[in-house]
């Protein structure tokens, strides 16, 4: 019996939840009419998700199809799961996006599948959805497709021209465990498509600022892919500590300029599908998504990104795991104290991002505001400064807030083993 829109909706919606590299950020390239609030009681397959500002977001989150040829022991969806099947329509989807679009429910689309057929002709739906979407339906909303592994060059190329963001799944840490759950899919194959994401997105820039390009008659040479590519990576399957993963995310940085990478906590398939047939003797005994680790690792790429560490400043083979209890910045500080104190009156930019309590956004005020008068610890707060954990590593004009005679006092104070830390905003700490 075939199977009405709403149960599709339910259940590609549903296999799609756990998917966590959908976060949109830094494109304004098709989008035309986002912005626009609505309230909080979304229909299924709405998720939230959050921008590099910081703005909340809504996606309609869903799977093309959760038919899956591959048997990936973590996911819900893998070949030998007796869970229910259903596959969209490329109209079905079309329609459901401008009728949630059009109805504020969202401002964009996520969609990814399941491997039921060969991998280009998987893509070629995504790719025919989201094409369709903005030649025929005048749809500006962002769309994030899912690249699905062992996809071609010239897929990968035609995806690039209707989504905003592409991204492939790099799964786990290390090729080993790679085979071990997921024994269909490939690191190189996986990074084989971000080599060529890069590629591509390079090639695409340098024609888009070349005069010759257009002396040739021609316009402009063809979008791709503005918002970059990202990927997720899932923490806790395997044994893979912390320092692995934060090396092979600095490189991955490095190497395909991703945007994001997105570190899922791994969640038993069983649990979240209250099914006890997902069950898995390649899986570890789970008492629960490994959360502070997740958070941890977020906080950890932060500095990569934004605070100018490099991923043997973060973690030394003696200490390959992040430290639980305290975030990983002032971890570092409490380390290197000999670095402190700053004197916020005079330091660059760079150094002022060392601060425990100084994000960015305060870094750049300081500077400004240096240039017309020099800074007291009060004014310090004003600019957005935590003090709390900033004190201990600064002087204002040569005063102390505070002295850091006892790092082991100071790891006390500042550190969160009740959890209530894991709610520092990932950009002023
Ligand atoms: S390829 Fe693996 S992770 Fe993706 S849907 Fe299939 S079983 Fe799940």
């Amino acid at each position: 019996m075939g199977q009405d829109l709403h149960e599709k909706i339910s259940i590609l919606s549903g296999a799609a939840k756990y998917d966590a590299s959908c976060a949109t950020s830094g494109s304004e390239g098709f989008r035309g009419k986002g912005g626009k609030k609505f309230g909080t009681s979304l229909p299924m397959g709405v998720c939230h998700s959050w921008t590099q500002d910081g703005r909340c977001v809504s996606l309609l989150k869903v799977l093309y199809s959760n038919v899956c040829k591959y048997d990936c022991a973590y996911c819900v969806n893998r070949a030998s799961a007796d869970i229910k099947r259903a596959s969209f329509t490329i109209q079905e989807l079309v329609d459901l996006t401008c009728e949630f679009y059009r109805r504020n429910y969202i401002e964009g689309l996520f969609l990814s599948s399941g491997i039921f057929a060969d991998p280009d002709i998987v893509m070629e739906k995504l790719i025919e959805t989201a094409k369709t979407l903005r030649t025929e339906s005048g749809y500006g909303g962002y769309i994030h497709l899912k690249l699905i592994p062992g996809t071609g060059e010239k897929m990968i190329r035609e995806a690039g021209k209707w989504a905003d963001r592409l991204s492939v799944n790099i799964e786990l840490p290390t090729e080993k465990s790679l085979q071990c759950l997921a024994p269909e899919k490939s690191g190189k194959v996986i990074l084989g498509a971000m080599n060529d994401f890069s590629g591509i997105s390079r090639e695409i820039e340098e024609d888009r600022s070349n005069p010759k390009f257009l002396q040739h008659g021609k316009t402009k040479a063809p979008f791709f892919a503005p918002a970059g590519q990202s990927t997720q990576l899932i923490v806790g399957a395997t044994g893979e500590n912390d320092r692995q993963i934060i090396n092979l995310t600095s490189s991955l940085y490095n190497k395909f300029s991703l945007k994001r990478v997105y570190y899922s906590a791994f969640i038993h398939p069983g649990s979240y599908a209250h099914n006890e047939k997902l069950t898995d003797p390649r899986l570890p005994e789970s008492a629960g998504p490994p959360l502070v680790r997740e958070h941890r690792l977020y906080q950890a790429d932060w500095l990569l990104r934004f605070y100018h560490f490099n991923s043997g400043e973060i973690l030394s083979e003696d200490e390959p795991f992040l430290d639980a209890h305290i975030d990983p910045k002032t971890a570092w500080a409490l380390k290197n104290l000999d670095f402190f104190p700053i004197e916020i009156n005079s330091a660059d930019y760079e150094t002022l991002l060392r601060i425990p309590g100084i994000g960015a956004k305060t870094a750049r005020r300081v500077l400004e505001t240096r240039r017309s008068r020099s800074i007291s610890l009060d004014g310090l707060r004003r600019m957005g400064a935590v003090l709390k954990r900033a004190r201990f590593f600064l002087t204002a004009g040569g005063s102390y807030a505070e002295r850091p005679d006892d790092p082991a006092r100071i790891r006390r104070l500042l550190s969160d083993t009740d959890g209530a830390g894991l709610q520092l905003p990932l950009f002023e700490f």
